[in-house]
């Protein structure tokens, strides 16, 4: 089973991420997380794609794709993956579709978190990661709005997109989520959504 996690800097897509890939026993792959890491080991990779994090752009796409093939090739992600933080551009999106279908594993779900504007930037500035200067952070609304979201439109028109009210605790917001994937009839869910 493979899902896509989408939604604006702020919206608890990491935290929920998480829950959701410990409830479903699957891998989860942040490219953000992977980005960070690679800036800490202090890799070539690492240093290119710190500039583009600390200005609030977006990493180039053939960057993020080579990175993603190579984890999606893993034998972890053969039962499927958790996409958190890719594909975040239409050229991403359609990389994925291709990599996919060369396994015979098509995407099954994408789930957007919905959080109105306001609330992403309050949120944004009381987490003080070092990308998240206010400065940076109107960049990065800029880019999710130019590249990110049409990601909605693409999904939309495939009939895979699922969108979940992102307001409210992380606990209010992991049940609908779970209610969500359970209502699309994903029995490795079933009877999990209430611990
Ligand atoms: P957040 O969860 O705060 O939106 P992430 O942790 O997912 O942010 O990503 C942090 C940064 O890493 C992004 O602002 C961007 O610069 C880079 N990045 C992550 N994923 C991608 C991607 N798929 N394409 C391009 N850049 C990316």
């Amino acid at each position: 089973m493979h899902i896509v996690f989408l939604g604006a800097p702020g919206s608890g897509k990491g935290t929920q991420a998480q829950r959701l890939k410990d409830h479903l026993q699957i891998a989860h792959l942040s490219t953000g997380e992977m980005l960070r890491h690679a800036e800490e080991e202090g890799t070539k990779l690492g240093h290119e794609a710190a500039r583009f994090m600390h200005a609030g752009q977006l990493v180039p796409d053939e960057v993020v794709v080579g990175i993603i093939f190579d984890r999606l090739m893993a034998k972890d992600c053969e039962r499927g993956c958790l996409l958190d933080g890719f594909p975040r551009t239409v050229p991403q999106a359609e990389a994925l579709d291709g990599m996919l279908a060369e396994r015979r594993t098509p995407l099954d779900m994408v789930v957007a978190l919905d959080v109105p504007e306001s609330l992403l930037e309050e949120r944004l500035l009381s987490r003080g990661r070092a990308d998240d200067d206010p400065g940076t952070i109107r960049e990065r609304f800029r880019q999710y709005h130019d590249l990110t979201q049409p990601l909605l439109d693409y999904y939309q028109a495939k009939g895979i997109l699922r969108r979940v009210n992102a307001k409210g605790t992380p606990d209010e917001v992991f049940d609908r989520i779970s209610r969500v994937i359970e209502y699309a009839g994903n029995p490795q869910f079933a009877g999990k959504s209430q611990s």
